[in-house]
């Protein structure tokens, strides 16, 4: 097949730098419009330029890796599969991830898809896999390499090509539901065609519920005791671990939106005729009104529904109790839980002023929004690092809790702070066990606060930012004058950048 392609040369030579629009309109140039399109529609845009986060395609990488019998190829440059792979080892993925490196010559002449397709065949062997993820980077996706082009299916093992740029998707987070919907349409069409696999853990006796979003691994057995009284099971949440699992994930009664951003994966369960509950099952109120919102949706009787909600709120109520929260605590992240994160924590007794997702707002998270805008919390959808750092200077919180960055800027300032994904994928969110996993973390942090005090007065007279590292009595001055002389020589050149942009 001919997969030959004219490549404009700027997505050749560019990259995480080489700038949104001057890549989404060289992926548009090379015949990727309709891709552009749905991304922007799914993902909308935030106030910067490229994702502040990770490279997005780890969170695509991500799910294929996590899955069984599903081989994952990446097709971009070599630094940023490096960086990727690295990635996914240091998260422990013990996984082979397939390379298809590419040269001017091979990207420019179509050779690339070419060299794609001939991986795609030798890996798709059915005795080993049942399915192949190719993950077309920022280059391939900005030359036009039609993975669209690849064949479905090669000896019964599904083809899955995607386009996971970071032009394009602007979270990790975000680019988990890119492979996780684009398999749920796999399987749906699938399941619409005729028999398909029988699931390994189907459940028939029960309906299910499908939780949308990577959970705890304890959350999905919690989530599963308080809706037994409902007559309720819990399908496999998605994305899932096992091809066959999105059979039974689709077979569900009702589709639980926890993570709210998922929003192609939503669109598939619609398709499938599924209701959508969004928010999530934390602390006392949320966790009722999760309750009211899957029981209704599942047409249990109230009586059912109440019987459920009085097993599980007294004990919510009483890890609460257990560890209240005194303290002031800001929220950043790019997880996507961020706002039921805070909840719990208000719920357990803190002052939460400013919650900031790196996520975009979608209705599946407007409950906690209101409820959180209702008892005094600030919610900044895709916020920036800018943002989340100027909140933070402003409400000079007791914990910040968020990023890689935010926290370090935290501790200059001499800030308790914990690392967001960290302290949420390492505990229970939901119910009781959630109430008394993350109310207790933040009790312990807290108690930090005076050491960090002592801390920053004893680096006071150390070098910071361009001077960090020199010990007391050598901390590097300034030459007299040079930074006026660097700041006129800055505005100048801004100047004269400005005035060649307008043509003058
Ligand atoms: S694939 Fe990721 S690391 Fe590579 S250029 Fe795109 S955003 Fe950057």
């Amino acid at each position: 097949m001919d997969g030959t392609v004219a490549t404009p040369p700027i997505a050749e030579a560019s990259g995480c730098h080489g700038g949104r629009e001057t890549m989404q309109e060289a992926a548009r140039a090379a015949g990727k419009s309709e891709t552009m399109d749905r991304l922007l529609a799914d993902y909308p845009r935030g106030p910067h330029d490229q994702p502040q986060s990770m490279c997005p395609a780890f969170g695509s990488l991500r799910v294929g890796l996590r899955m069984r019998r599903t081989a994952t190829i990446l097709s971009g440059s070599a630094c940023c599969v490096y960086g990727l792979t690295f990635t996914s080892h240091f998260y422990g993925a013990k996984r082979t991830v397939g390379y298809v490196p590419f040269n001017s010559e091979t990207l420019v002449k179509g050779q690339l898809y070419e060299d794609i397709r001939n991986a795609v065949f030798e890996t798709a062997k059915p005795e080993y896999y049942d399915a192949v993820v190719v993950i077309n980077l920022c280059v391939p996706t900005a030359s036009g390499v039609p993975l669209d082009r690849l064949p479905k299916n090669i000896d019964g093992v599904r083809i899955i090509g995607i386009d996971v740029p970071g032009f394009g998707v602007p979270t990790h987070a975000e680019a988990k539901d890119v492979l996780a919907g684009a398999m749920l349409r796999y399987a749906r069409q699938e399941a619409e065609q005729g028999p398909v696999a029988r699931p390994r853990t189907l459940i028939e006796d029960r309906p299910t519920v499908s939780v949308i979003g990577e959970l705890f691994p304890a959350d999905p057995m919690g989530v599963g005791a308080m809706i037994a009284p409902m007559g309720l099971a819990m399908a496999p949440q998605v994305p899932t671990r096992e091809w066959r699992d999105l059979y039974s994930a689709l077979d569900c009664a009702v589709a639980a939106a926890v993570h709210p951003f998922y929003t192609a994966s939503i669109r598939e369960f619609r398709a499938a005729g599924r209701p959508i509950v969004g928010s999530g099952p934390v602390g006392v109120e949320g966790t009722a009104a999760w309750l009211d919102s899957v029981g209704r949706a599942a047409n249990v009787a109230a009586d059912l529904i109440d019987a459920a909600k009085s097993r599980a709120l007294p004990a919510i109520q009483g890890a609460l109790a257990a560890c209240p929260i005194r303290a002031r605590i800001t929220i950043s992240g790019y997880e996507g839980s961020e706002l039921l994160v805070a909840r719990l924590w208000v719920e357990a007794g803190a002052e939460v002023p400013y919650v900031g997702t790196a996520c975009p707002r979608t209705e599946w998270s407007d409950a906690d929004r209101d409820w959180l805008q209702a008892h005094g919390t600030f919610v900044q959808y895709r916020a920036s690092l800018e943002q989340d750092v100027a909140a933070m200077r402003d409400v000079q919180p007791d914990l910040a809790v968020g990023t890689t960055p935010l926290v370090q800027q935290a501790k200059e300032m001499g800030i308790p702070a914990l690392y967001f994904t960290n302290m949420v994928s390492a505990r229970p969110l939901f119910g009781p066990a959630g109430a008394g996993a993350l109310a207790g973390i933040v009790a312990a942090q807290t108690r930090g606060r005076e050491r960090f005090a002592r801390m920053v007065s004893f680096f006071d007279r150390v070098g910071t930012g361009e001077t960090a590292g020199h010990g007391f009595a050598d901390v590097p001055k300034d030459p007299p004058g040079a930074r006026d002389r660097y700041r006129k020589l800055r505005e100048a050149k801004a100047k004269a950048a400005a005035s060649q942009a307008m043509g003058t």
